[in-house]
């Protein structure tokens, strides 16, 4: 018997059940060494088969080619806001940005201390209910690489299609939707995504960058943050996080059970699909995002008052559906529905969604 809620939280998000009873039958003696991963040498036979078992299960399901690295690295998504220009943009340089929501504008944020920032298009006109098709954005062809984040979580509003940039190298935040859905990596200078959307636990990172964008950093750029340093180094110059990296591994092999990624595309079609149905046919609950650019992952929606917030909440709470009440940016509700949440998840907050719609008349 589970004890477990339905967790539609936005990040730290649910991880899949298995995983953490594996994890958990593995804590004390990891395959009869007598000690856990945690308290592992990072450079014992032990812990390097693991990590080396998590890459490779990694570029299995993402097709990764030859001539990308895949990193391990610390700091989360945010670091990456900063590491990107220290090892992309040259001194006296420029990068083009994308905003389409609050993450994309932090990391341009972060970018133009290091340099000049160009935002090639912004999605604030269509406040934030839509991606401006590429044929409006404005790119600068001398810039270093195109920034863009693929899923912004706390608006829901999703890239369903990849821009096109030529010899500059797209730089891709994939934070809330790595692994949802194949992705064609050879399109991409650089994918980063923080683990605790879809992979494993807050603080690790994984990084896929082109081999021939490496060595290009600032001699300013701290050693920690560049990658040609984490590339040569097996993304062990210094303690990697083990356990983080060890869980992730457990979720790629779980993925891999699943069907890999498209198999969980199916599923997380599906998941969307009902959730959004249920929401555009009731007159208690609104998306305002448009068709094309809805999240799969994560469904902001409000409800006709404010006022039911609470209610809502409170009700959902009893029924152990958790996490629902959307960023303190946006107010209003977010089901955030990625990979290790199941269907029976979505199911039974539709159930919940429909229960309360009827209560209110
Ligand atoms: C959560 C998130 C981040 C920030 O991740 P941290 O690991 O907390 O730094 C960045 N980008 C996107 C798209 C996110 O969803």
């Amino acid at each position: 018997m589970t004890t477990r809620a339905y967790n539609f939280c936005a990040g730290p998000a649910a991880l899949p059940q298995e995983v953490l009873e594996q994890a958990q039958a593995e804590l004390l003696d990891w395959q009869g060494r007598g000690l856990s991963v945690m308290e592992m040498s990072h450079r014992s036979d032990e812990f390097v088969q693991i990590a080396q078992t998590a890459e490779q299960d990694l570029r299995d399901l993402l097709q990764v080619p030859d001539n990308y690295k895949v990193l391990f690295v610390q700091g989360g998504a945010s670091q990456q806001f900063a590491q990107i220009p220290l090892n992309f943009m040259p001194e006296g340089g420029s990068a083009d940005y994308v905003d389409t929501g609050i993450w994309s504008r932090k990391s341009a944020d972060e970018a133009a201390h290091f340099g000049r920032v160009n935002i090639a298009a912004s999605a604030k006109e269509l406040d934030y209910f839509a991606i401006p098709g590429q044929n409006e954005w404005k790119l600068d062809p001398n810039a270093a690489y195109v920034h863009y984040a693929t899923n912004e979580t706390i608006g829901g509003l999703q890239f369903d299609w990849i821009p096109q940039t030529g010899d500059i190298p797209l730089v891709a935040d994939m934070s809330s939707d790595i692994l949802s859905r194949p992705v064609d990596v050879s399109k991409f200078g650089m994918i980063y995504a923080g683990a605790q959307k879809n992979i494993g636990p807050s603080g690790l990172v994984v990084v896929i960058v082109r081999e021939d964008l490496l060595g290009r950093a600032r001699s300013s750029c701290p050693t920690m943050l560049n990658y040609q340093v984490a590339a040569d180094n097996g993304s062990m110059y210094n303690t990697p996080a083990s356990f983080s990296w060890y869980l992730s591994g457990l979720v790629f092999k779980w993925l891999k059970e699943q069907g890999g990624v498209a198999a969980m595309a199916r599923l997380n079609e599906e998941k969307q699909r009902k959730l959004y149905d249920y929401i555009d046919s009731s007159e208690l609950y609104d998306n305002p995002v448009s068709r094309s650019g809805r999240s799969w992952m994560n469904i902001p929606f409000r409800l006709a008052s404010d006022k039911l917030d609470k209610p809502f909440l409170a009700g959902a709470e009893e029924r152990r559906l958790l996490n629902l009440k959307g960023h303190r940016s946006v107010g209003g509700m977010r089901a955030s529905i990625y990979n290790a949440v199941p269907m029976a998840a979505v199911d039974a907050l539709i159930d919940y969604m429909k229960e309360f719609e009827k209560e209110q008349g």
